[in-house]
């Protein structure tokens, strides 16, 4: 029997396997690690992960991403409400009062719930389901051959897992053989896709001034800037220097240019940086921590690769992050390890 770790995430999923003598993530059928949340429905035929991928604009309906937060809420909860304005596909109430897709749809406790139904259905018998930050946590431990003795002070490390739609924050007391979360804390409404968001509200008003054209009236064009807007923000993690947006025949035959450096691009979304800085600071008060007993701040997911969000971090605890793990695939790795 082979032992999997799974990292469901609101963007992409990673497999981790439990082998002989090491953890491996493993590739899907397209040889890649990364296997994007999606699923696509047509009349035929239901496609998942990179083949759903692409029919994210010509299938846009019926293609069905940024699901995860949706699960197990009323349809009446605001936060399900206020995603729903910006997704492509529509959302319904079910006879119970849940969250349905309308197309051929599928989808606390009752969230846990409803994670082990899926994993029934897709055959897949899961053995346990982890907090994303305990994985992590997990994953860490198995690199450390020099933890503090059973009896001794234990060494503390804080994980910031930063992703797509979330901040989770953890303060964890290592021993040999022994972790112990001391706490944890989350901003669970703020991860990379904001970024994208602000980003896409800039250019979508400045090309309304600039060619007179209104993305927010076309779900084409707006996801196509939404997709340049996430690979502009990417760009500026490597690049400080002024990167370039073009997209041609956005809209109505117009091709389109925007431009942004990374100090604009900072200055832009300095309000969702300075949110970053609330759940680090909750967690050195509930844990009772001062930065001098923290050996280490250990960062994971893709949103902790932009600069900013890192000397943020850097700045709160005083000190310089790590990034020993691998920041997409510790947490599937982290869950392979404990169930094998
Ligand atoms: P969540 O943990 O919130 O459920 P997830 O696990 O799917 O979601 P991740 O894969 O950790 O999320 O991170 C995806 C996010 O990281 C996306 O918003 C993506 O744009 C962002 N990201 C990835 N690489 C970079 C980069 N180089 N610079 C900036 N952002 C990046
Ligand atoms: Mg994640």
């Amino acid at each position: 029997m082979s032992v999997i770790g799974y990292d469901l995430g609101n963007l992409s999923c990673y497999i981790a396997v439990a082998r002989q003598g090491g953890i491996e993530t493993i590739a899907n059928e397209f040889s890649d690690r990364n296997t994007p949340c999606i699923v696509s429905l047509t009349s035929k035929e239901r496609s998942i992960g990179s083949a759903a991928k692409t029919q994210i604009i010509s299938n846009y309906k019926n293609t069905i991403s940024n699901f995860k937060r949706l699960l197990g809420r009323p349809f009446d909860d605001p936060f399900v409400q206020n995603e729903m304005k910006d997704l492509p596909y529509k959302l319904s109430r079910t006879a119970d009062g849940g969250v349905g897709v309308r197309v051929p749809s599928f989808f606390s406790e009752v969230q846990r719930r409803n994670l082990l139904a899926a994993a029934r259905i897709a055959n897949l018998n899961c053995l346990r389901l982890f907090n994303d930050t305990t994985a992590v946590a997990l994953a860490y431990g198995i690199y450390k051959q020099d933890l503090p003795a059973a009896e001794e002070k234990p060494r503390i490390i804080i994980f910031v897992d930063m992703g797509h739609s979330s901040l989770q924050v953890a303060a964890v007391a290592f021993n040999k053989g022994k972790l112990k979360v001391l706490a944890t804390s989350f901003d669970p409404y703020l991860g990379g896709r904001d970024f994208d968001r602000l980003l896409f509200n800039h250019f979508a008003d400045l090309f309304k001034d600039k060619y007179r054209i209104d993305v927010r009236t076309n779900k084409r064009a707006e996801l196509r800037l939404l997709i340049e807007c996430e690979k502009l923000k990417k760009q500026l993690s490597s690049n400080s220097g002024r990167m370039t947006l073009n997209i041609e025949c956005l809209m109505d035959d117009k091709d389109v240019q925007g431009a942004m450096t990374r100090t604009d691009f900072e200055a832009l979304c300095a309000p969702l940086i300075q949110r970053v800085e609330k759940p680090l600071r909750t967690i050195l008060q509930d844990a009772k921590l001062q930065s001098q007993d923290i050996t280490s701040i250990e960062i994971v997911g893709g949103a902790t690769r932009m600069p900013a969000v890192k000397s943020t971090i850097a700045e709160v605890f005083g000190m310089k992050v790590s990034t020993t793990l691998n920041a997409d695939e510790a947490v599937a790795r982290g869950c392979a390890l404990q169930c094998a």
